[in-house]
């Protein structure tokens, strides 16, 4: 039995992706399936179809494939590429990682650029790295908008000016996959190729679909591509879309529920959206500030509305400590990944979310911290409140 069902009151479901999901969207996807191939599924997905495209602030096809985030991923490359292509990627952390890794499996030459994990893609040395680049050679250029293992966002607009300043025709992806929802993003403004997303993280969706807004630049690459591809095809996609239909069974469930959340974000608003992940992300970071524990991320222009990743110090484990406030306070916190395996959890405040709720986490996180042994100070918690209080309040905030 799940530990919603076992257990009083709600489980705290705190790690960055899946999230927790609305009652909204839990009523809306418990609609009786539909006929995929019938007048009123075609009415649905026309709908969503088009009102998804204000998410990704894009007048372009978003597509949708019943697949997680990394299906998406794999659609991007392989529709726009051949084998041996070049490809400029950053391992902002473990996400960036794996991404490479897959571009390698499916034959492309990537050129990795290095960071210590604790910062998002720079866009100078991005733009450093092309200019060298005068014959072209690159073919897209791969960046995380959010890294979900190391809490850093990076900053698109500036890689796009990067890309634009040295006149380099290369494809852009960006992987939205834990920032869709959270934090903005222009598909068409920023001119990117290839946006990513999943449904599981701000979209506060269930896992199983992965969505993919594309750009007429990459749909004229996509005709050229060499790289094998056949359930990710966007030719077969897009021509079924067009009239409201999928090449093969779509996640009709996932599909009402993502009519649903579109819905939500619009009527809260999309900047109010973003402001609301910004609050709580400095809530949370107050937190961690006060109990004298270290913000993984080091520079706060790259901190993530989405997800603080938090070291405990050397010679204490950060598992011991999720695995503690699970038990304890039915709450799950991220781990730490890869390198940070055992050195580091995560806190994610993204998606269905608000003060009060983190509030909570945070108080499981201090308490969990004390029945640790890990070495703090007291007074997160209270350092949390005072900033969430002190908001619609400027002056305070400032003081604070
Ligand atoms: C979660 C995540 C992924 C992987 O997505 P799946 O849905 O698990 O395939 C990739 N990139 C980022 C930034 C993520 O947060």
């Amino acid at each position: 039995m799940p530990n919603s069902t076992t257990r009083a009151g709600r489980h705290f479901l705190q790690i960055p992706g899946p999230t927790p999901v609305p009652d909204r969207i839990m009523n809306a996807m418990s609609e009786q399936i539909l006929d995929h191939r019938g007048p009123a599924f075609q009415k649905l997905a026309k709908r969503v179809l088009a009102n998804v495209k204000t998410i990704f602030k894009t007048e372009n096809p978003v597509l949708l494939f019943p697949s997680s985030g990394t299906g998406a991923w794999e659609s991007a490359l392989t529709n726009t590429l051949s084998p041996g292509d070049q490809v400029l990627m950053v391992e902002t952390g473990q996400f960036g990682l794996l991404w490479k890794q897959m571009a390698d499996r499916l034959g492309l030459k990537t050129e990795f650029l290095a960071t210590d994990w604790r910062v998002g893609a720079e866009a100078n040395v991005i733009e450093a790295r092309l200019r060298q680049d005068t014959a072209h050679a690159i073919k897209a250029v791969c960046v995380v908008q959010n890294e979900t293992s190391t809490g850093c966002r990076s900053w698109i607009d500036e890689i796009r000016q990067a890309m634009d300043a040295v006149k380099h025709p290369a494809l852009l992806m960006v992987d939205t996959i834990s920032s869709l929802g959270v934090m903005d993003l222009r598909h068409d403004e920023w001119r990117i190729d290839c946006t990513i997303a999943g449904s599981q993280k701000g979209l506060m969706l269930p896992p199983g679909l992965s969505l993919l807004a594309i750009s007429p630049k990459a749909i004229e690459a996509s005709k050229t591509a060499k790289l094998a591809r056949s359930y990710f095809a966007w030719d077969d996609m897009l021509a079924n879309n067009a009239n409201g239909f999928f090449p093969y069974t779509p996640a009709t469930g996932l599909l009402y529920g993502l009519d649903e959340a579109i819905d939500m974000l619009n009527e809260e608003g999309l900047e109010n959206v973003f402001a609301r992940h910004e609050r709580l992300a400095e809530t949370t970071r107050r937190a961690v500030q006060a109990w004298g524990l270290e913000i993984w991320c080091r520079d706060p222009k790259y901190y993530s509305p989405a997800v603080t990743t938090i070291a405990v110090p050397e010679g204490h484990n950060s598992d011991a400590l999720r695995t503690l406030v699970l038990e304890r306070f039915n709450m799950a916190l991220g781990s730490g990944l890869n390198k940070l395996a055992g050195k580091a959890f995560r806190i994610g405040h993204l998606g269905y979310t608000n003060e009060l709720t983190l509030l909570g986490a945070l108080t499981g996180v201090e308490m969990g911290l004390e029945l640790a042994g890990i070495p703090h100070r007291k007074g997160g918690v209270a350092a949390a409140m005072e900033y969430v209080a002190s908001i619609g309040r400027p002056e305070a905030a400032k003081a604070a």
